[in-house]
């Protein structure tokens, strides 16, 4: 039972954007939005320019902030709290999600491609706060985005990581190779699953899944 590919977990690292509220609350749509504007703002593109710009470099970059970093030495925290200048109405309380993370033993962070203080935003409308034991965003890689493995391996090291106990929850298939490489379990969490050796299980239901763990 899938219980029991979890007994060796002690450490439980958990994606922010939708992995631990539903893709249906799409939060994406308004900050890339937001990334299309400071792009039109800082670069001088037209908006559709700008949002092919931003998709290309999410596709080869990791994320847009790495892209735009690389190719116009973009000053990174003015971006992210632009970025991240959004409405989180669309997000409700999970209490089942709460309990759920609350009983899973051992120490539990969030890790995310966007900034630890928007996640903490966005726990505290999902009525998550103070059930994680670290929040860590790109800010904490030195803005080296998942997928790549030296981000991880330096989100890892702060956090006290142990990624041969450790579980990673994710909806971007990506980002799930280097938790693989690295020893650790991996679940994908979204609507469709994908084919790859690098995931273990895929769920459609976060809080359905966690339940099973108890
Ligand atoms: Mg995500």
């Amino acid at each position: 039972m899938v219980k029991q590919s979890f007994s060796h977990v002690e450490h439980w690292v958990f994606d922010l954007d939708n992995t631990l509220y539903p893709p249906a609350a799409r939060l994406f749509d308004q900050i890339e939005e937001k990334m299309i504007t400071y792009m039109v703002q800082s670069l001088g593109l037209d908006r559709g320019a700008a949002d092919q710009l931003r998709g290309d470099y999410w596709r080869n970059h990791g994320t847009t902030l790495a892209g735009l970093m690389a190719d116009h030495d973009i000053d990174p925290d003015p971006f992210l709290v632009a970025v991240h200048d959004i409405s989180l109405t669309h997000l409700e309380p999970d209490q089942a999600l709460a309990a759920h993370i609350g009983a899973l033993p051992g120490r539990k962070i969030v890790y995310t491609n966007g900034s630890a203080p928007y996640a903490e935003r966005v726990l505290a409308a999902r009525g998550l706060s103070g059930l994680f034991d670290g929040i860590f965003g790109v800010e904490h890689a030195g803005y080296r985005p998942k997928p790549e493995r030296g981000a991880f391996e330096r989100v890892f090291a702060q956090a006290e990581v142990d990624t041969a106990r450790a579980a990673m929850f994710e909806d971007d298939p990506r980002n799930l190779n280097a938790p693989h490489e690295m020893g650790m379990r991996t679940v994908h969490v979204a609507p469709e699953p994908v084919a790859g050796d690098h995931i273990h299980h895929h769920t459609v239901d976060l809080t359905g899944f966690l339940g099973q763990l108890r």
